[in-house]
């Protein structure tokens, strides 16, 4: 009987081993770190440019994986959006927003965080009672949540109206990301009901510069101008851009010039540091 159970036993420590050692698909990788809950945000501070104090962040989600690689979001937001698996992650930035920031954000009423949401996010609106089930209690103001959508995310126009209209109703900014990188960007501002514009890095690469683009910046300002949209500047990398746009009219700044998105403590480092300055 002991050699029949040794084989037993050797054959179920080998299927485990095998179990182990084969790879899990892309998916099913995905999925299991949406079930585990590896998503975690990184913040990069929003500045007021005529101050440089902080007055907000972007949330950017990383995938920090069990063996504490971090994975950047160009890697898997793809995949997460085309399988759905999406919706969950924007839940878990959306909590981890709350834990990791709801005492400052009581603490300071002036400070909003940004939350990038996908097409999926948009079609279906679920983020807005995941967010009014995280903030119910806190004491943290719909006001000083953001949410950055894409002109992606405005394709269909319906129902991309429908859920930002909610939003904005609940007391909600809703920022147009990447702005100027689509092509009917005109199109999109008419018709929406928005509150935020972020200049998007191509045309702020510019700034300061005699290039074709760089007569188109101080255009797009204008016209936030025109539509009572705050004016955020994305990927400020100088003190001159960051001195010229100020001279533009743009409120806010956000880019490597300031800070790079960062872990919390390192965020409340810098809040703290731009407050003191
Ligand atoms: P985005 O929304 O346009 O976010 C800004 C990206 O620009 C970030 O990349 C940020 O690290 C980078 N950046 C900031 N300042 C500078 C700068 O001065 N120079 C340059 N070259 N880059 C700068 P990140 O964190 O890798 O995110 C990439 C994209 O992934 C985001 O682009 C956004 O579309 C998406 N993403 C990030 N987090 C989320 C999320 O929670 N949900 C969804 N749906 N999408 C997200
Ligand atoms: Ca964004
Ligand atoms: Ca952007
Ligand atoms: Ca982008």
């Amino acid at each position: 009987l002991l050699p029949v159970g040794a084989f037993i036993a050797a054959f179920i420590v080998g299927i485990v081993y095998w179990l182990s050692k084969k790879r899990l698909s892309p998916l099913g990788e995905l999925t299991l770190a949406v079930q585990n809950r590896e998503f975690i945000v990184h913040y990069q501070p929003i500045v007021a440019l005529k101050t440089h104090i902080c007055v907000g962040a972007e949330a950017l989600v990383r995938w920090r994986r069990p063996d504490g690689s971090i994975v950047r979001p160009d890697l898997f937001i793809p995949l997460a959006e085309e399988s759905g698996l999406i919706l969950p992650i924007t839940d878990q930035v959306i909590q981890a927003v709350v834990s990791d920031l709801g005492k400052l954000l009581v603490a300071d009423r002036g400070l909003h965080i940004a939350i990038n949401l996908s097409v999926s996010d948009l079609k279906t609106g679920r983020f807005l009672s995941v967010i009014e089930n995280a903030l119910d209690h806190t004491g943290i103001h719909n006001e000083q949540i953001w949410l950055e959508v894409t002109e992606r995310g405005l394709m269909d126009i319906e129902s991309a109206r429908e859920t930002i209209t909610a939003a904005r109703a609940r007391g909600h900014m809703v920022a147009i990301d990447d702005f100027g990188t689509g092509y009917s960007s005109l199109q999109y501002l008419q018709g929406l009901p928005l509150d935020a514009l972020k200049i998007d890095k191509t045309f702020i690469d510019t700034v300061g510069r005699d290039t074709a683009t760089s007569s188109v910046t101080p255009h797009i300002i204008d016209m936030a101008k025109t539509l009572s949209l705050v004016a955020v500047a994305e990927g400020v990398k100088t003190k001159e851009q960051a001195d010229s746009l100020a001279a533009l009219g743009v409120a806010f700044g956000q880019g490597w010039f300031f800070a790079r998105p960062l872990p919390l403590e390192e965020f409340i480092a810098f809040y703290h540091q731009s407050k003191h300055q």
